[in-house]
């Protein structure tokens, strides 16, 4: 049946790798996150937290062991409807060759745009400013035929369009990064004050975006570890 996702995620011994002949990167994770939790993840460069995610969020299955939501294997009929309830701002963010508002509402066409909505997210990015300032607004076409953006207004318009979702796991991997620190803890305290039971699980390895999460844990040595 459909995930709904109402009490928890749970990692159960599960192991990953990519390969039979590749080391494992993850090794027997026990972990359980609540809804409404907020997580964070560190660890050094090619420690496996991105590969963490992508299973979490079932776009990688594991090798060893299991995820459950709810105490259901995410499998190929329920997959989509868990990933429906994510919102994931990736390392790399892709942004279409189109306008501002339609990199926004991503996957919607022009008509089902709500643009309060758009707006509201863009504030919440801390990124309305920027594009109010420009001529054509939300309408600004960016990529090849329209305006380029730096680093952060590209990891802003991505954290945008992830609010925009209004998700019930927002994942966010390195999303903060090229932001000022003033920056990043305000788009940070708007995430941990959004309505509603949202889990967050933040991949970082500046420690500020840890900002009040209720736990953070390292991977190292393709184990998960809870930092004191
Ligand atoms: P970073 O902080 O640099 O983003 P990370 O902790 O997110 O690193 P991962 O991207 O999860 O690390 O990578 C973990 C390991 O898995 C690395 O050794 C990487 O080379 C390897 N890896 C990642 N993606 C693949 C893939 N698609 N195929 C094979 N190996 C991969
Ligand atoms: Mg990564």
């Amino acid at each position: 049946s459909p995930i709904v996702f109402q009490t928890e995620i749970a990692l159960n011994q599960l192991s990953f790798r990519y390969d039979s002949a590749t080391p494992w990167i993850l090794k027997n994770i026990d972990l359980s996150i609540s809804k409404g939790e907020r997580i964070g993840l560190s660890g050094k460069t090619g420690s496996g937290k991105s590969t963490l995610l992508d299973i979490i969020m079932g776009l990688l299955q594991p090798i060893e062991g299991n995820m459950m939501i709810d105490g259901q294997i995410i499998n190929a009929a329920n997959r989509r409807s868990w990933q429906a309830r994510i919102a994931h701002v990736p390392q790399a963010i892709f942004l279409a060759d189109t306008d501002i508002e339609s990199n926004i509402a991503f996957g919607q066409s022009k008509p089902d745009i709500e643009r309060q909505r758009v707006r509201k997210a863009a504030r919440q990015a801390q990124i309305a400013d920027l594009i109010e300032s420009w001529p054509q607004g939300y309408q600004t076409r960016i990529g090849e035929r329209g305006i380029k953006l730096s680093g952060g207004q590209r990891q802003r318009l991505g954290l945008a369009r992830a609010l925009y979702k209004q998700a019930d796991v927002i994942i966010l991997d390195e999303a903060t990064n090229a932001l000022d620190m003033a920056t990043e803890q305000a788009v940070i305290h708007t995430i941990h004050a959004l309505a509603g039971d949202v889990t967050l699980i933040i991949v970082a390895h500046r420690h500020s975006a840890f900002t009040n999460c209720d736990r953070v844990y390292e991977l190292i040595d393709g184990k998960i570890r809870l930092i004191p």
